[in-house]
């Protein structure tokens, strides 16, 4: 398939190499530089989409996503496939998609779980929303690039399932987190706390397979001195999107709020940027109730 890929950042550049390296005719463009294996690249974000079967953008947020739309919609050729798997609002995945039908092409939005580990091993998992035939269209490099690939429902499906997994994600690391550190308060080994926690009702994603504690569990950013992994600020930025849906949507959830709260304290007023999420076990232990 021919493809154009925008935005080879830590997450874009091993997908579009996996891409490239499956036999795919990959044409890149990153203002950074491209620096994909087996990926030609373009001056402009225009020039990749130009003559492209399926155009992915992998970008910071949703501003520049809906530039980078502005200038590929343009450009790209009539029935084609504009596929963000960028992080982003759901209101701006549902504007880009409006905007890509006005003009004769179908839009998803895609948005990834597995991180950067999970991009170059091309393990990532697609939530998607969009049309069911620009799904198919796409769901062979899906398959690619990742090995599951959901279709949520209609435009800004993927990202509403995105933010609602993380906001769950951000909630159960802070209530782990926090547990450990009554369970050490309380002379509780955090070995035996794992051993039980991650057998009993307790249990979560958080504790079994990303445990925040070093040395305890499978291996973890914790072990490696909470370098990311997944960083605070990524997780604070996730858990804003949440807000912001929330908010509009007229949601209550109390939780994601205050865990939104935690990491903006954490990123913007004390240590925690450039530090991975679970990094807020360290930070909990160190306080005390007062
Ligand atoms: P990144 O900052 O490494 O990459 C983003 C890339 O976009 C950069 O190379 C940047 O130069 C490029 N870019 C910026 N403006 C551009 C423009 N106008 N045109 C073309 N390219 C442009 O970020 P990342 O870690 O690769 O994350 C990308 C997206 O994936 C984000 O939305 C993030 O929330 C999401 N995500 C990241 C992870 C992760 O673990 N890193 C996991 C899941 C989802």
């Amino acid at each position: 398939m021919k493809i154009g890929f925008i935005g080879l950042g830590n997450m874009g550049a091993p997908m579009a190499r996996n891409l490239a390296a499956a036999g795919h005719e990959v044409t890149g463009h990153d203002p950074a530089g491209v620096r994909a294996e087996g990926v030609r690249a373009a001056s402009s974000a225009a020039e990749a989409a130009r003559g492209a079967e399926v155009v992915i953008t992998m970008l910071p947020n949703g501003a520049i996503l809906r530039s980078v739309a502005e200038e590929v919609i343009g450009a790209m050729q009539p029935g084609a496939v504009l596929c963000d798997c960028s992080t982003v609002d759901v209101a701006n995945a549902r504007a880009v998609a409006a905007q890509a039908s006005a003009a004769g092409l179908r839009a998803l939005d895609a948005p990834v779980s597995g991180g950067v580990g999970g991009a170059a091993a091309g393990t990532l998992t697609f939530m998607v929303g969009g049309p069911q035939d620009a799904f198919a269209v796409v769901s062979p490099l899906f398959e690619v690039m990742g090995q599951k690939s959901v279709h949520c429902g209609e435009a800004g499906a993927g990202q509403a399932a995105k933010i609602c997994n993380n906001m769950i994600l951000g909630a159960t690391m802070i209530a782990t987190c926090e547990a450990f550190a009554l369970a050490d308060k309380l002379g509780l080994d955090r070995q035996r706390m794992f051993d039980v926690v991650s057998t009993s009702s307790g249990y979560s994603w958080s504790m079994n397979a990303y445990c925040p504690a070093p040395g305890v569990g499978p291996a973890s950013p914790a072990d490696n001195g909470y370098k990311p992994g997944f960083a605070a600020e990524l997780m604070l930025k996730d858990l804003r999107l949440s807000q912001q849906a929330a908010e509009a949507a007229d949601a209550d959830t109390p939780m994601g709020e205050l865990a939104a709260r935690l990491y903006g304290t954490f990123v913007e007023e004390e240590d925690g940027r450039g530090k991975d999420f679970s990094a807020m076990l360290p930070r909990l232990a160190a306080r005390s109730r007062g």
